[in-house]
């Protein structure tokens, strides 16, 4: 095996009961996207069906695989669907979001009408990220429209945050005016057809109750991550999450190498001393930034060894100099716990110059996953919550 990536499922319950308790009474949807970000989009939604109310995922194809893998709660797919995805999409019951009134009109239509079913669909409105969404001016006139038509069953109006990560309050706070105000003139019609309204992903969810509104979109806050440092230092101390994911590979060689030799592509590395220098299997195919050249770090028998010259495609090399015990077969953990030192997704994100989001979106499918903490049928065993730590602002 050269990589393994452990998912404690045990942990991403956890962090669903306390996210979901803290809440309340705003319902919870977990945002899967990205295979679970990066944790395993089947594996992650079958332990926690049970404790969400909805699941929200990017694409058609991720709302046919919970389907096809026996998940029954609500689904609503938040980016564009096609057309020809759309008869799929009906037949499993699942939302899509519309951000434009001609939006497949004519299509969506034929397909409600051959199965004399509404399309069940979700309506966003642009507040502040420039991204997809009607116009707050003419979000009211279209969702009257929307919510009239005999071919469609309008069930959520929803807009997304810019700056909730950044703890941006008065931006985050004018964008909830900008969606409360748009939807004013279609106050009593939203109650009238129960037509829920959500705002809030994780930042947001944890730390502005007022965006809390109907519903949450729970993604990497699920996964034991905190959204930034910000929100860590702001919520970290009164809300725990537990990571979840730890990614291991074996040392498959360690070399003795003098001092002033380079080590690696581009001898962008040279050593300062007399090193051992330890070959890790994988490299930025298998999911390790390459930005993590000489800059990374990795834990090998509960020490940290820094990754030392560049990431090649499928090997990379960690100093092991001060690591004696180090041998070949010797496990290198680039995310999670190995003796007493833990290495989370933010951390070692921030050390690429980038994000735990795209860290963990990031690794690649094909990589093994083993799951840990839950059998489905089985209660959470308590080690999984007494294993729960609060990840480590980076
Ligand atoms: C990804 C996404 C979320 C979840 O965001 P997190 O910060 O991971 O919680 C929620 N809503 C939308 C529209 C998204 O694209």
């Amino acid at each position: 095996m050269i990589a393994e990536l452990v998912v404690d499922l045990g942990a991403i319950r956890t962090n669903v009961e306390r996210l979901r308790a803290l809440v309340r009474p705003a319902r919870f949807a977990a945002v899967v996207k990205a295979n679970a970000y990066g944790h395993g989009l089947v594996p992650v939604a079958r332990a926690i069906a049970d404790l969400v109310d909805k699941f929200c995922v990017y694409g058609a194809d991720e709302a046919l695989a919970l389907r096809e893998a026996g998940i029954t709660k609500p689904i609503l797919v938040m980016g564009p669907t096609e057309a020809h995805d759309l008869p799929e999409i009906l037949a499993a019951n699942a939302a899509i979001t519309l951000w434009e009134a001609a939006h497949f009109r004519r299509e969506v239509a034929q397909i409600a009408r051959a199965r004399d079913r509404r399309f069940p669909v979700h309506v966003k409105i642009e507040t502040g990220v420039a991204r997809l969404g009607f116009d707050p001016r003419m979000a009211s006139g279209a969702i009257a429209v929307l919510a009239a038509d005999e071919d469609l069953e309008v069930r959520g109006v929803y807009t997304h945050l810019a700056a909730a990560e950044e703890l941006e309050s008065s931006f985050t706070l004018g964008q909830l005016k900008t969606f409360r105000d748009a939807l004013q003139p279609v106050d009593s019609l939203l109650r009238e057809h129960h037509i829920i309204r959500h705002a809030a992903a994780s930042a947001a969810a944890m730390l502005f109750p007022a965006l809390r509104l109907d519903l949450v979109r729970v993604g990497i806050a699920t996964y034991g991550i905190w959204p930034s440092p910000e929100t860590c230092n702001a919520g970290g101390h009164s809300l725990a999450l537990a990571p979840a994911l730890t990614w291991t590979t074996p040392l498959v060689a360690v070399r003795d190498i003098a001092a002033g030799q380079s080590v690696g592509y581009g001898c962008s590395y040279h050593t300062t001393r007399a090193s051992r220098i330890a070959i890790l299997p994988i490299g930025y195919a298998e999911g390790i930034p390459r930005a993590l050249s000489s800059t990374g770090t990795a834990l090998v028998h509960g020490k940290r060894a820094p990754f030392v010259g560049r990431v090649c495609m499928n090997m990379s090399f960690v100093d092991v100099t001060d690591v004696p015990e180090a041998h070949v077969g010797s496990q290198a953990t680039l995310l999670g716990q190995d003796g007493n030192d833990r290495i989370d997704p933010n951390e070692q994100a921030t050390l690429a110059g980038t994000i735990g989001y795209e860290l963990v979106a990031r690794l690649p499918p094909e990589v093994p996953r083993r799951y840990v903490g839950y059998e489905p049928g089985a209660k959470t065993p308590s080690s999984a919550i007494a294993s729960a730590r609060s990840s480590v602002p980076s």
